[in-house]
């Protein structure tokens, strides 16, 4: 576990008791300021588990700074040789507040962008405003990102949230700030000759429209296996091995293989599909 505070005198990490381990980062922000002691650390630690023999981690739980973004900290792990070949950015976890999660929402492209690149969106504090105001949080919440998982939580312990579907969202202002919802698009690309051509295709299309996709999320096979894509904004992280589902024992879910999401805005599907029957045909796959 990491606890990163903007702030010199770190406070959180005297509430964990329960980690295994706690390091914390005090005195910078690691999506930037802090970026550099961030990476440092994560070398650190990695270093330690393989001088003592221990093998991977199983998990690594950052605790940002509530002004970090997501992005940024994913291309901080994958612009570094040894991490990005240790360590994979595996679950963004975005805490919203019920009682002040609106007025961020509404003016605040950070807070945007944090629930924008989460896979879990946490609710807390949602009994405190009516149930109606945290109704309207959720569809707002789900416009923004309609492929997290939202959640309920109150100190730890999941709560159930209110759900009716009817409520209306926030509206979603702002100057300078994208108005535009972000949207999962799929994409069938079993056909199309695996990670080596697909890999190819997503490069350029990030390089293109980077700034509209948000995510990227899938399963490709490989000659050597299942690969597990996962991007953060335009960070493609190295794919990672899938265990075959049935010598796991332990339920693991992957997503269909062949069927990739992106997730973003401005992104038109039909036009998207024949980039991409065009990029396989062209190379002649
Ligand atoms: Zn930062």
């Amino acid at each position: 576990m990491i606890v990163n505070e903007a702030a010199e005198t770190p406070v959180d990490n005297l509430l964990l008791t329960n980690a295994a381990h706690a390091d914390v980062l005090a005195g910078g922000c690691a999506c930037c300021d802090g970026r550099e002691a961030f990476v440092a650390l994560l070398r650190t630690i990695c270093g330690m588990r393989d001088a003592q023999g221990a093998g991977a981690f199983d998990q690594i739980v950052l605790e940002t700074s509530g002004l970090a973004d997501p992005g940024a900290i994913a291309t901080a792990i994958s612009g570094d040789q040894m991490l990005a070949r240790r360590l994979i950015v595996e679950d963004v976890i975005v805490l919203v507040d019920a009682c002040h999660g609106a007025a961020q929402l509404s003016d605040e492209a950070l807070c945007r962008a944090q629930i924008e690149a989460a896979d879990r969106i946490i609710i807390t504090k949602s009994d405190e405003p009516s149930a109606r105001d945290t109704d309207r949080l959720i569809q707002t919440l789900k416009l923004l990102n309609p492929s997290a998982n939202i959640e309920g939580a109150e100190k730890g312990v999941p709560v159930k949230l209110p759900a009716h579907d009817d409520a209306t969202p926030y509206p979603l202002s702002g100057s300078g700030i994208e108005t535009v919802p972000i949207k999962p698009h799929r994409l069938d690309i079993s056909g199309g000759g695996g990670w080596a051509s697909f890999s190819v295709w997503l490069s350029a299309v990030l390089t293109a429209r980077g700034n509209d996709i948000v995510r990227v999320k899938g399963v490709v096979g490989s000659p050597d296996g299942r690969l597990l894509l996962q991007s953060v904004r335009n960070v493609v992280q190295p794919p990672e091995i899938l265990p075959e589902p049935d010598d796991t024992g332990n339920g693991f879910l992957a997503p269909a293989e062949g069927v990739i999401v992106l997730i973003g805005r401005h992104i038109d599907e039909p036009t998207l599909e024949r980039s991409w029957q065009k990029f396989v045909m062209g190379t002649g796959s």
